[in-house]
């Protein structure tokens, strides 16, 4: 059957960035060709320091009307707060494309492979396995608030929370379909509308409206203080877990963390529509203090290219590709693993492994 060619933007950004993204590219070249997907990469210089030097901003004019042409964003990472300060860098162009694109959910696995040393004690492959889906768009990151009396014994703070029908619906409409999509068919909403009482009680009742529509998912809730304890103490309870943007963004670095390594975790920001491309990255960042040494980890960001064939239905593709990870990864080969994971092998020693570990599916 004739499967219509994804585009994909390729932006390594800064630092790390720029390692491991060719070992990202190359994962996803070996398995395009054993599953017969045609994929078509495109580089771009642009979100990077280098680029800011040269131009004076992060972004051609026309960056928009030049991604829109694309499926999706393969990212690196950007910044280097030495010599541009992070607001410049990120809000210059990784966050431009999240609210331009309207990327409304990150998505994140949280799952234990074999050969990663979780910090949680007792835990193996297996025992935690779910996802999580975070709000990326509105709730508590607005920009409404306020001070007055400032600087005075009086000064009073404020800052509103904004959460819309639409935006949460859209939010919950994903995390539902994904829990559909999973044999354990259970969702967790994060809440605290036992301290919050006005926006956190609305946010369950519109959990318990869209559970109308999807009589066959078991759906619970718990406190974001409780829920941030469970994850540490029994994560295997979880399946998928959806949040505002503010408890979406807490969970969504406790679950990794509880997995691993940073080195390994991928990211996902999602307009589900397709009307914008969604963007593929790492979660970790562009790592100044390792960067130009070759030895960053490049499982995050292959990981990433894994969720990117998983999103656009490439399932077979993107189970062989984690399973390829899995399979270097469980192998716990000194020379191969980077310093993070305990070993004394470089970005190229573990992005090849996991190469050739894909090469031989074929
Ligand atoms: P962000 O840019 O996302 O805000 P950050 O700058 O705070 O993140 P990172 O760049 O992710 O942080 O780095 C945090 C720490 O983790 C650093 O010490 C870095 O060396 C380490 N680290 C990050 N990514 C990797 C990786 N792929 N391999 C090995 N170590 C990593
Ligand atoms: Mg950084």
């Amino acid at each position: 059957m004739a499967q219509k060619t994804l585009k994909i933007a390729v932006v390594p950004g800064d630092g790390i960035g720029v390692e491991v993204t060719p070992f990202g590219v190359q994962c996803l070249q070996a398995i395009g060709e054993i599953y017969n997907i045609p994929l078509q990469f495109e580089e771009f210089d642009f979100a990077s320091v280098p680029y800011y030097k040269k131009h004076g901003d992060m972004l051609p004019k026309d960056w928009k009307t030049t991604l829109s042409q694309f499926d999706a964003i393969y990212f690196g990472a950007v910044g280097m707060p030495d010599e541009v300060p992070d607001e410049v860098t990120l809000w210059g162009s990784l966050l431009k494309f999240r609210r331009e694109f309207d990327q409304y959910v990150n998505l994140r696995p949280c799952r234990l492979i074999k050969g990663v040393k979780s910090p949680l004690a007792d835990r193996k492959p297996g025992d935690i396995d779910f996802w999580i889906v975070r709000e990326n768009t509105e709730g508590e990151y607005s920009s409404i608030g306020g001070k007055i009396f400032e600087g005075t014994d009086r000064e009073i703070v404020m800052q509103e929370t904004v959460m819309t029908r639409f935006g949460v619906d859209r939010i919950l409409k994903y995390a539902f379909d994904l829990a559909q999509s999973r044999p354990r068919k259970r969702l967790t909403s994060a809440t605290k509308s036992n301290g919050i009482s006005t926006t956190m009680p609305w946010w369950d009742a519109r959990v318990r409206e869209m559970a109308k529509n999807y009589p066959d998912i078991n759906v619970d809730k718990y406190h974001i203080d409780i829920l941030t304890a469970h994850f540490v103490q029994k994560p295997d309870i979880f399946d998928v877990v959806v949040g505002s943007n503010l408890f979406g963004d807490i969970l969504s670095d406790l679950g990794p963390a509880c997995t691993g390594t940073i080195g390994i975790a991928p990211s996902a920001n999602i307009n589900p529509e397709g009307k914008f491309p969604s963007l593929f990255e790492p979660v970790h960042g562009s790592a100044p203090d390792i960067a130009g040494k070759g030895v960053a980890n490049p499982v995050g960001m292959i990981w990433a290219g894994q969720m990117l064939l998983q999103h656009f239905g490439h399932t077979e593709a993107a189970e062989a590709l984690l399973r390829a990870i899995e399979n270097v990864l469980g192998r716990s080969q000194p020379d191969v693993l980077t310093a993070d994971m305990g070993g004394k092998g470089s970005t190229q020693s573990l992005g090849e492994a996991i190469i050739n570990e894909v090469k031989s599916f074929r």
